[in-house]
């Protein structure tokens, strides 16, 4: 029997604003096996970090989870108290690499100041000592060398800044790891190495992870399974093979069809025409009706739910299929 480390079910999250709700995510649903890496892959505003923050409940003022069931190790966490949140989950059980390795440090502390502040926050009986011994240690597990713990975040490049806020991230050994964009800002031979660096940790330790990205190709360097979100929906969720094989979604073609492939023949790039609707008043139906080459009279009423396809674990949420 499958037992997902986290099961999203029908999750809707919305922002008040003057202007009304804006419905940033609606009727979510994805589940991420023990040890196993998703992507939630989409556009800017499309949904994905509303997810993440709604996963570990720390929304701004004005969002707020209005349905569904947010499962973490078959625990509902919708209904916990901000306190039981953060003793019980945030750092120990899901634990978050925040986009922006530059800005995500307080520049006046020495970054192993920071992680020994996160160890001892959690877990008050771990003495200081203890809590540096185990700051060099995550150091060296992600491939920063220990004596870098006095530094200041300003004496870091952005390579190391990212690995040691990987180090953060796993100070309490958490179940699950949700990294926003992770390669984002860096150049391209280290994100090749953060990338590495994550699929190691994953191997070693037997981490969880959900990657949040707008890249594809990065998701597919890490993860076994992928979700494509567009405009605050799940467009299509499977392994992350048979949606490359076989993209269903007339959005998910359209995002292949954008990005380079390095093998086969070579192709032109296509971009998707239109622009991702205002989620204020979202169009009716599906979505992506107003950009989709396919669209029908149903797809402007009736917005379509995730449909399994075929025998393995590919789902789509489109009146094609
Ligand atoms: Fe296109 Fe209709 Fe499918 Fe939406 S439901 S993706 S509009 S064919």
């Amino acid at each position: 029997m499958p037992d997902p480390i986290l099961k999203l079910d029908a999750v809707t999250t919305n922002y008040l604003t003057l202007r009304g709700w804006v419905h940033a995510a609606e009727n979510v649903n994805f589940e991420i096996e023990r040890g196993e890496a998703m992507g939630l892959v989409g556009e800017s505003g499309c949904g994905k970090t509303t997810i993440a923050l709604s996963i570990l409940k720390i929304l701004p003022p004005g969002a707020k989870i209005r349905r569904g069931k947010i499962l973490f190790d078959g625990k509902d966490l919708v209904p916990l108290s901000d306190d039981a949140m953060r003793k019980e989950i945030r750092w120990k059980g899901i634990s978050i690499v925040f986009q922006g390795a530059m800005n995500a440090m307080n520049p006046v502390f020495k970054v192993g100041d920071q992680v020994v502040e996160a160890i001892r926050l959690h877990e008050p009986d771990v003495s200081k000592d203890d809590a540096i011994r185990r700051t060099e240690a995550l150091f060296e597990m992600v491939g920063v060398e220990s004596s870098r713990v006095s530094n200041y975040p300003h004496e870091f490049s952005g390579g190391m800044r990212q690995r040691a806020l990987i180090a953060m991230a796993l100070a309490c050994n958490p179940k699950l790891l949700i990294a926003d964009e992770p390669g984002t800002a860096l150049d391209v031979i280290v994100q090749a190495q953060v990338l590495q660096l994550m699929r190691d940790l994953k191997e070693k330790l037997g981490l969880s992870m959900m990657m949040i990205s707008h890249d594809l190709s990065i998701v597919a360097e890490v993860c076994e399974k992928l979700t494509i979100m567009y405009a605050g929906n799940v467009a299509e969720y499977g392994d992350v093979k048979s949606v490359f094989k076989e993209p269903l979604h007339p959005y998910t073609q359209g995002l292949m069809r954008a990005f380079p492939t390095i093998k086969g023949e070579r192709q032109k790039l296509v971009s998707i025409p239109g622009q991702p609707p205002d989620l204020l008043n979202p169009p009716t139906g599906c979505r992506f009706h107003p950009r989709c080459p396919y669209a029908m009279d149903i797809c402007k009423k009736e917005n379509p739910q995730l449909k399994k396809q075929g025998s393995g674990e590919h789902y789509v949420a489109c009146h094609l299929y």
